[in-house]
């Protein structure tokens, strides 16, 4: 525990190494119960609404082809389309679901939970704060401060460095008992979607949805949408879930990347992608969030195949590191900020 408590002690500057939870000694034991009550009430959900859904087919949401090709060990309806390689789901439910799934569920109750775990909510914190560092990097000030509007707030712990920051920070969530929680840690949280939640007229210097883009049906409209609420010259941050890290391959329907509600998978190119058809272009891309350790708990006959497919040949285990992930862009969350040309 001396590890653990070292790590808890000291407030480190937001380095990647930070917030890898692989680095953080006692994460994974501390954390363990959290998730899996949380991956516990998200399956029984699911199973009970899949039920009473009605579902449609659908075609690529990046390039419209219909040309999807199954992908094995992948779970259901989980297609990569042969023309843009985009990953997706090619039947989804006909009627939107997010109203149902932000609601005060077990699942939202198991994932609250697990963000007020203290291990969980020091990294989170330390992402937050890297993840603005980031953004900040590549946004103008023009000498006033900068307005910014996260899409999905949760717990407003993004919100509140933004505020540290400087910025005038506006969050949106859906679920009541999140957005009342940003509240009391100071944030100006609006209950509701994006954008319906939104004036018309509303306009940002920084827009930034974390862990969004995978829920929704037609992401390159989404940013289209965001475009529309961006101020001249600002910038649009995008985390998703990374569906060409090699641990997704290796759980194949298992793994979280896959699971209900989720139906688009996305990787470096395809995210870029969709910005780009949605009029943007990347000003800075990264991964991060190594899962190394999980990584190489796998054994060997496992392992070098999953990371062949990826082009990554390393000689040796010790080769394997966050750092060499990193630099393939195959950490666990990809992390893209988007500009107008020319901007
Ligand atoms: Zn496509």
């Amino acid at each position: 525990m001396d590890g653990l408590q070292t790590g808890l002690a000291l407030e480190l500057a937001p380095t990647r190494d930070s917030f890898d939870a692989a680095a953080i000694p006692g994460f994974r034991a501390a954390l363990q119960a959290a998730y899996r009550r949380l991956t516990a009430a998200e399956r029984l959900e699911a199973s009970q609404q899949s039920q009473s859904l009605r579902w449609h087919s659908r075609a690529c949401p990046l390039c419209a082809s219909q040309a999807g090709e199954p992908v094995a060990g992948t779970g259901e309806d989980v297609v990569r389309c042969r023309c843009c390689h985009l990953l997706y789901r090619d039947r989804i439910p006909e009627d939107d679901q997010s109203r149902l799934r932000f609601g005060e569920t077990e699942a939202m109750a198991a994932f609250h939970a697990l963000k007020s775990e203290p291990l969980y909510a020091q990294l989170e914190a330390r992402k937050s704060r890297y993840v603005l560092s980031r953004l900040l990097e590549h946004a103008g000030t023009g000498g006033r401060r900068l307005r910014l509007l996260e899409i999905g707030a949760s717990s407003g712990v993004l919100l509140r460095a933004a505020a540290e920051r400087g910025c005038v920070a506006l969050g949106l969530e859906p679920n009541p008992g999140f957005a009342q929680e940003a509240r009391a840690l100071g944030g100006n949280v609006v209950e509701g979607f994006f954008p319906d939640a939104l004036p018309d007229q509303a306009r940002f210097d920084l827009i930034i949805s974390m862990d969004v883009l995978e829920y929704i049906e037609d992401p390159v409209d989404s940013l289209v949408r965001m475009g529309r609420h961006l101020a001249p010259g600002g910038r649009i941050a995008v985390q998703v879930p990374n569906a060409a890290h090699p641990l997704v391959a290796l759980q194949g329907a298992r793994s979280p990347i896959y699971k209900p509600g989720h139906i688009t998978f996305f990787e470096m190119e395809t995210l870029i992608t969709a910005g780009y058809l949605a009029g943007f272009k990347a000003v800075h891309a990264e991964t991060y969030i190594s899962e190394v350790d999980r990584l190489l708990s796998w054994p060997d006959e496992a392992l070098w195949p999953a990371l062949h497919a990826q082009g990554w040949t390393p000689r040796d285990r010790a080769e394997i590191t966050a750092e060499a992930l990193f630099a393939r862009d195959l950490g666990y969350k990809l992390f893209v900020v988007f500009g107008r040309p020319g901007e």
